[in-house]
């Protein structure tokens, strides 16, 4: 069974109104034994009448204190991480590896919500031109991402635009892609980076996690090892969502263990 839950998010994503402790006692409730916490920290996201300024950044000192003192109190019952979900961007490459710095974050996830500037959540992302086209452009700005920024432990949801694609991924296919993957693969192994399963996509209408089970075939195949899970959850009912078909979809692609992470170091947890 999968005991972790390491990509949630609270009230501090502007996405979220789910106070912490409801994130907690939900985890406790499902059996969960390790959560880490990975509100959105997106710097220079595009302002729009959906998205104000600042909507996805948080005061990370109030974040820091709040989280602690929900650690102490929830101590004997669950372990709680603190992390982030940090936003990709080329330019911010620099300020956010000083942002990592400054902070004692226990993990820190890379994500692409942005590709080149643009939003592939939106359907403008894809208007003037083929799926595929569009898609094909989000990996290369994930590979351009991965070479410019390395001061993070897994790559979250790295198919992300699949879910907002105009058929999302019916189709899909891997091949199509590899050529791209491969190379971003190629620098996360060699920088002993991990990906993480985001089991969002099933509720998504995708039929499986984020990434999808071919991506995840191919991080093993070219010697990945470190896979975290995590819901994405921005209320407590999602907390471990889709965690039993998830399980079977990771044993089948041949890893018998996931990763945790404490104090930015991978810690291996059996199924
Ligand atoms: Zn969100
Ligand atoms: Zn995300």
């Amino acid at each position: 069974m999968i005991r972790a839950d390491y990509h949630m998010h609270s009230s501090y994503s502007g996405d979220s109104d789910a106070k912490q402790e409801s994130m907690i006692l939900s985890a406790i409730n499902k059996g969960i034994t390790h959560i880490c916490f990975t509100d959105h920290q997106d710097f220079d996201f595009p302002v729009d009448e959906e998205c104000p300024a600042g909507y996805f950044e948080f005061n990370t000192d109030q974040y820091f204190f709040d989280v602690a003192m929900l650690k102490a109190k929830y101590d004997e019952l669950i372990s709680i991480n603190i992390g982030v979900e940090l936003g990709m961007q080329e330019h911010l490459a620099e300020s956010n590896d000083v942002y990592v710095g400054q902070y004692d974050f226990d993990f820190v996830i890379a994500s692409s919500h942005l590709c080149h500037g643009k939003d592939p959540y939106k359907a403008s992302f894809y208007e003037g031109r083929t799926e595929k086209e569009a898609y094909h452009e989000y990996f290369q700005s994930i590979y351009d991402n991965v070479k410019l920024f390395q001061n993070f432990d897994v790559y979250g949801h790295l198919d992300y635009a699949l879910r907002y694609g105009p058929t999302k991924n019916q189709n899909f296919v891997f091949d199509e892609y590899k050529e791209e993957i491969d190379k971003i693969l190629h620098i996360l192994i060699d920088n002993g980076k991990g990906i993480e399963v985001n089991t969002s996509g099933y509720a998504k209408g995708m039929n499986g996690p984020n990434p999808c089970k071919d991506i995840i075939l191919e991080y093993k195949k070219l010697g990945g090892e470190i896979l975290t899970i995590g819901s994405d959850a921005h209320k407590p009912a999602d907390i471990a969502a889709d965690y039993d078909k998830a399980e079977a979809l990771i044993k089948e692609c041949g890893f018998d263990h996931y990763y945790i992470f404490n104090q930015r170091k991978p810690e291996v947890m059996k199924f």
